[in-house]
């Protein structure tokens, strides 16, 4: 039987002593609210699994304020009413109809790997190829990617990163209980870009992605 001692890996178990004698020391009120009356997050975030681009990072947000679903890339599936099962539909569910969150934020990354999985001819990592076939629903976007795109690897690479943002938007619009709360005015989508090396942060709005001002 593998041991399980240390328990956890030494660099974690450092970070839990540091959190617990000092940011759930100094905030015990704010966690004993969240323990006794639950959580009320103010969107769901979608997002990438990659260890740059936490969201609870970017957004400087306090315990209870974001629900987050992460994935590789951070794709939002499309609708698939059956009983296999679907672990960010499953997320998404619980988001949307048991927290009521008033928004959902589709937040893509610069460098990302799940994207370059996409655009580099490489050979499956495994024989199943869970990450190939994870990612096979943005093949169609690379192939519809515009001539210029393609002359810049860094610009192809951003443009379906961006892309897929926008797929995922509209992945959200196949859930029937998404697209009834959007139209009543109780649910809005959103999609973003974080550019890790910059930390600049790209909304997409009704004309296109823009770099978003400093609020
Ligand atoms: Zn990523």
């Amino acid at each position: 039987m593998p041991s399980l001692d240390p328990a956890i890996p030494d660099e974690l178990r450092a970070g839990f002593d540091r959190f617990r004698r000092g940011r759930f020391w100094s905030e015990h009120e704010r966690y004993r609210r969240l323990d006794r009356d639950g959580q009320r997050p103010t969107a769901l975030v979608v997002a990438c699994s990659d260890s740059r681009a936490a969201p609870e990072t970017i957004f400087d947000a306090e315990p209870g304020d974001l629900f987050v679903m992460r994935n590789v890339a951070g794709l939002v599936p499309v609708y698939e009413p059956d009983t296999r099962s679907h672990s960010a539909s499953a997320a998404l569910e619980y988001a949307v109809l048991a927290l009521e969150v008033p928004a959902i934020v589709v937040l893509g990354h610069g460098r990302c790997g799940g994207i370059a999985a996409v655009l580099d001819e490489r050979d499956p990592l495994t024989a199943m190829d869970y990450l190939g076939t994870w990612v096979a629903g943005l093949r169609d976007l690379a192939d519809g990617l515009d001539a210029e795109d393609w002359v810049d690897p860094a610009r192809r690479h951003q443009a379906l990163e961006l892309q897929s943002v926008e797929q995922s938007i509209a992945n959200l619009r196949t859930f029937p209980w998404v697209r009834s709360r959007e139209q009543t005015g109780h649910l809005t989508l959103h999609g973003a870009w974080f550019d890790i090396g910059l930390g600049e942060l790209h909304g997409l709005t009704a004309s296109g992605w823009v770099l978003l001002p400093d609020a």
